[in-house]
């Protein structure tokens, strides 16, 4: 039983059908709009490819962008970071929705794998016997299923059930609040530049991203809490062009903002992220404030390893994967959070009004453009492309 259809979910899903295990999908969305949901666009290069081994990447490899240049902007001037020429890696950028329509057609359409879309109060129970069971509310018929399996893969994201099914004391959840908000925006207008671009400015931090030829996400920071309504189309692009600025790059392109909402950031990690026989995977396990573009890329991770895990225990009885299962998530998940805090300060730290703050964090994106060494770091981190986690 898999419970969320995200790019967790129907990766594994996708993974067991592929070897001939029977599974099933449960989603509390529809079908459309799961596809449409816009959230992430940033794919790690390693992901890309692990996807593709898989015979899942056929749409993305032919229209994904690839990236290969980020660019900070401060005091005025332009930084333009080249990690493709300092690695000979890139990123893809591939909307979320693309992606998981991919994988519903994969799993679903092709692969015939049985996914119930609009689902209610989805419960797992018995998860430390050896058959655990989920139960649901049938959309059509209103009546309660009981569904009997061999394992649970909660992958039902940050406000899932699957998290919330294991007994106090069994798992530790670490948790991490960055104390403000960013306001996430997707505007209807070509990107304004060939790369990501990172604001980092006295009244706050601001992201451009590109996600296609015609739609741009752009992020601003703001209190966290903060209602989306105290940012009108005017304030929104004078903050952009003001915390975006620099000398000799060409104005931003404005566009109607069709998605305004506040994102409080802050991150958790559950540990270990297995209890009997549930496995979490994605945003239901770990969720990690989209500041270095993370979340997504580690929910592939998850999913690649309990699908391959899963496969080696029911086709061959090695359960050797699995028992590595949590472990082996954890690495890389513990590695990109803490990216993501000292990129945090590299975006944030400017803004608070605290001069030692910004002092340090003025330095640390110093360190990027003076030492060859830091660079290279940053690179791997960014791209994730580190070897061994
Ligand atoms: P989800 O995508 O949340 O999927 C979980 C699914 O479970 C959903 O379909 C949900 O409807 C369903 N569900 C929930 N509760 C239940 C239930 N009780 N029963 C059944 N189903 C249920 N990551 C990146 O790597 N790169 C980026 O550029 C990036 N940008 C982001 C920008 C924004 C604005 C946001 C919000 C996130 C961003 N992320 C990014 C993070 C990324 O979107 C998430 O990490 C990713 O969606 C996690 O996938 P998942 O499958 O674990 O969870």
């Amino acid at each position: 039983m898999i419970i969320g259809a995200g790019p967790a979910g129907l990766t594994v899903g996708t993974i067991l059908r592929a070897a001939s295990v029977d599974c099933v999908v449960l989603e509390t969305e529809s079908r459309e709009f799961v596809e449409r949901r816009p959230r992430a666009g940033v794919l790690e290069e390693w992901a890309a490819r692990a996807l593709d081994r898989r015979g899942l990447a056929h749409h993305l490899l032919e229209r994904a962008e690839r990236h290969t240049a980020c660019e900070f902007r401060f005091g005025g001037a332009a930084y333009r970071f080249g990690y493709g020429e300092l690695t000979g890696r890139h990123h893809y950028v591939y909307p979320q929705p693309l992606l998981v329509t991919d994988l519903v057609r994969e799993y679903a359409d092709v692969r015939a794998g049985d996914v119930r879309f609009g689902v209610r109060d989805v419960e797992p129970g018995d998860l430390t016997t050896a058959r655990p069971t989920v139960s649901y509310t049938d959309p059509r018929s209103g009546e309660r299923r009981l569904l009997h399996c061999d394992f649970v893969v909660g992958a039902d994201g940050a406000r899932g059930v699957s998290r919330a099914a294991i007994p106090e004391g069994h798992a530790r959840v670490a948790r991490h609040d960055y104390g403000i908000g960013w306001l996430a925006l997707l505007a209807q207008a070509p990107p304004s530049s060939d790369c990501v671009l990172f604001g980092v400015h006295p009244d706050g931090f601001a992201g451009h991203m590109a996600r296609s030829p015609e739609v741009t996400r752009y992020y601003l920071q703001c209190p966290p809490g903060d209602d989306p309504e105290n940012w009108p189309h005017d304030r929104v692009w004078t903050a952009l062009r003001t915390r975006l600025e620099a000398a000799g790059a060409p104005p931003l392109v404005e566009g109607e903002l069709t998605e305004r909402r506040v994102l409080d950031m802050h991150d958790y990690v559950v540990e270990p992220m297995t209890y009997g026989r549930l496995f979490l995977a994605g945003d239901a396990a770990h969720l990690v404030a989209p500041i270095a573009a993370k979340g997504m890329n580690l929910a592939l991770h998850d999913a690649f390893l309990l699908g391959d895990a899963l496969v080696a225990y029911l086709l061959r009885g090695d359960g050797g994967g699995l028992d590595a299962y949590s472990d082996a998530c954890l690495r890389r998940v513990w590695d990109y959070q803490e990216f993501s805090q000292w990129l945090s300060e590299v975006y944030h730290g400017s803004a608070g009004g605290d001069p030692f703050r910004a002092g340090t964090s003025f330095a640390r994106l110093r360190r990027l453009f003076t030492s060859p060494a830091a660079a290279a770091a940053f690179a791997e981190q960014y791209l994730g492309s580190a070897e061994h986690y």
